[in-house]
């Protein structure tokens, strides 16, 4: 019995159902908790949680449980202090690079080979701001070094693999050269994922993840996290989520919750199928040439014929590939780099960075492989 006055039904369809105590027995796993804001029984305790002397939700912007438990598991197993989520990865790089304080004058050392997204998010607003990016090939660590003792940056940026050559990134070598300079080190390690490489373990201050690829695995969720070595970037990182508002939405954070679960195995599955796969194409006489670093689940091959015909042929030939522009997916896919991540390159920058008409990059799932061999050889014998 309450002593709660019995009100119109108009009021208790609104009030009803909600606000119940939770279950004794703690949930198995983490509810969707769609709800915006969060009520508390006195101001005083509200009071506390804005001023942090207590822990509690406010406002889903600042924070939500279902989101908290996803950056919890990514802190966890990149090893790091703090954790935030974001609406997507490009929302993640944008609040790496403003953790790092960049500012009018500041400049960037950034590998050639970043996701052009990246880059141009570089080149373009950050540049706006007075911020200078210097591009090198991070696969010749000494031309780093050079460049980075001669420009003095206050960030260097780098993907563990790097799209779409595949070129594995010496994180060691580049803690290293950061620290020397007094810059910060951020790797993307969306291509990597943990289960491969740790890039804070190795050094490096600041992690990025598109969770859009590999943590979601499912082609149905995007979301970017941030990961520093460092409690003191967690005013930057969320501030970037209160004041830009970029978070991450809680179904997608349930979804990427819901994929890490299965990352090892995927991620197992995957590189063992991309191994075998790579096997296969090497001895393929229509390949030209194939990157594979001996790691990782993406595969990039050169066809024989060196055109973009010959490239969208082969494309076009596959039943079981899918042609679509995503990668880390439990669907195996290809992508034709020159005419969408690198299009926006001039065709003389493109053959430069090697980005040539006839490559294709594989994107390995978790099917059976030798349906996916199959699949490519009858694209190829034609
Ligand atoms: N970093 C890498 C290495 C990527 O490949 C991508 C997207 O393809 C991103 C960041 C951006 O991620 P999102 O598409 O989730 O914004």
């Amino acid at each position: 019995m309450t002593d709660e006055p019995k009100r119109d039904i108009t009021t208790r369809l609104v009030h009803g159902g909600e606000r119940r105590p939770l279950p004794e027995g703690a949930s198995v796993s983490t509810p969707i908790y769609t709800s915006v804001t969060y009520t508390y029984d006195t101001m005083q305790e509200i009071d506390q949680v804005f001023s942090g002397e207590k822990q509690g939700f406010i406002y889903t912007r600042y924070g939500n449980p279902t989101t908290a438990a996803l950056e919890d598991v990514v802190r966890d197993i990149e090893e790091g202090a703090v954790a935030c989520a974001y609406a997507t990865g490009m929302a993640a790089v944008h609040a790496a690079l403003i953790a790092c304080d960049l500012k009018s004058g500041s400049t960037v050392l950034a590998s050639q080979d970043l996701y052009g997204a990246t880059t141009s998010l570089l080149n373009s607003i950050f540049t706006t701001f007075g911020v200078k990016t210097v591009t090198v090939d991070y696969s010749d660590i000494n031309l780093v070094r050079e460049k980075a003792r001669e420009i003095r940056p206050q960030v260097m940026i780098a993907e563990t693999i790097s799209n779409p050559l595949l070129k594995v990134c010496d994180i060691e070598a580049c803690v290293e050269i950061a620290h020397e300079n007094g810059a910060r080190l951020i790797i993307d390690n969306t291509f990597a994922t943990p289960y491969l490489r740790q890039p804070l373990k190795l050094g490096a201050d600041i992690v990025v993840h598109s969770a859009t690829k590999y943590f979601g695995g499912h082609a149905d969720a995007m979301g970017g996290v941030v990961v520093s070595r460092d409690e003191m970037d967690r005013a930057a990182l969320v501030s970037v989520m209160k004041l830009v508002g970029g978070v991450l939405g809680v179904w997608e954070a349930h979804e990427i919750l819901r994929g890490l679960k299965t990352l090892s195995l995927r991620m197992e599955r995957q590189c063992d199928n991309a191994k075998r796969l790579a096997g296969y194409l090497r001895e393929h006489t229509g390949i030209g040439r194939v990157h594979y670093p001996g790691l990782g689940a993406l595969v990039s091959i050169e066809l024989k014929e060196t055109t973009q015909d010959a490239a969208f042929r082969f494309m076009d030939r596959l039943k079981l590939g899918l042609r679509s522009t995503s990668l880390g997916d439990v669907f195996t896919s290809v992508l034709h780099p020159a005419t969408a991540s690198h299009r926006d390159l001039t065709p003389a920058r493109r053959r430069e960075w090697g980005i040539v008409d006839e490559l294709v990059r594989i994107s390995v799932g978790i099917e059976n492989i030798d349906d996916v061999i199959a699949d490519i050889d009858q694209a190829l014998a034609k």
